[in-house]
């Protein structure tokens, strides 16, 4: 299974993407995830990453294209892979599509989680995560319990601000790889309101459809 899950910023992407990929038996590629260590490691990329980040702008197209390039042609790819937060802009989508095309491979699916803007920033603002599993939490929605409460990682672009900039970029640069792949027939659209579980039986039922 080649797929690819899609949405706004605080629509459950990296929360559904654990879950499926333990489902499906492929790697989890977050772009997000990767920026973010390369911040942390402090490399060439993630010194060039991390103000964009900070700010919620997107990363220029040729940084992250390569990235997730040399990712998905690594062996473990192969027999499939789940990326969450790539393709992000057209350009991206379509230097994928060429990617896969030279390897002789194809897309089996692009997953839309749909949440309205409203309940975005509230998602996102009140989103922790623990280091040591990946675990993600909700101060309200999931609360984490009381034992890992002092470790657990609040991003540095969910606040109101960084976020109301990543709605806002996704609308204008993410939104339109959305016809590009319903153009292919792969493209599946699932509501992300309500219980994580209940999204997770969705997007599982849309996949094998
Ligand atoms: P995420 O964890 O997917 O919400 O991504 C966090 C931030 O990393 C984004 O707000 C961007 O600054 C950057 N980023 C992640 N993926 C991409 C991408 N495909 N293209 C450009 N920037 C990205």
């Amino acid at each position: 299974m080649r797929m690819i899950l899609v949405g706004p910023p605080g629509a459950g992407k990296g929360t559904q993407a654990s879950r499926l990929v333990e489902t499906y038996k492929i790697p989890h590629i977050s772009s997000g995830d990767m920026l973010r260590a390369a911040v942390k490691e402090g490399t060439k990329l993630g010194i060039e990453a991390d103000t964009f980040m900070k700010a919620g702008k997107l990363v220029p197209d040729d940084v992250v294209i390569g990235m997730i390039l040399e990712r998905v042609a690594k062996p473990d790819c192969a027999k499939g892979f789940m990326l969450d937060g790539f393709p992000r802009t057209r350009p991206q989508a379509q230097a994928l599509d060429a990617a896969m095309a030279k390897a002789g491979v194809s897309l089996d699916a692009v997953v839309l989680i749909e949440v309205p803007d409203q309940l975005l920033e509230e998602r996102a603002c009140g989103r922790r995560t623990d280091p040591e599993t990946g675990v993600i939490y909700h101060l309200k929605y999931n609360p984490p319990p009381a034992d890992v409460v002092a470790r657990l990682v609040h991003r540095k672009d969910d606040t109101t601000e960084a976020v109301t900039t990543r709605v806002q970029k996704y609308h204008s640069e993410t939104a339109p790889i959305v016809p590009f792949y319903m153009e292919k027939g792969i493209l599946r659209r699932v509501d992300g309101v309500g219980d994580p579980d209940e999204i997770t039986k969705r997007i599982t039922a849309a996949l094998a459809s």
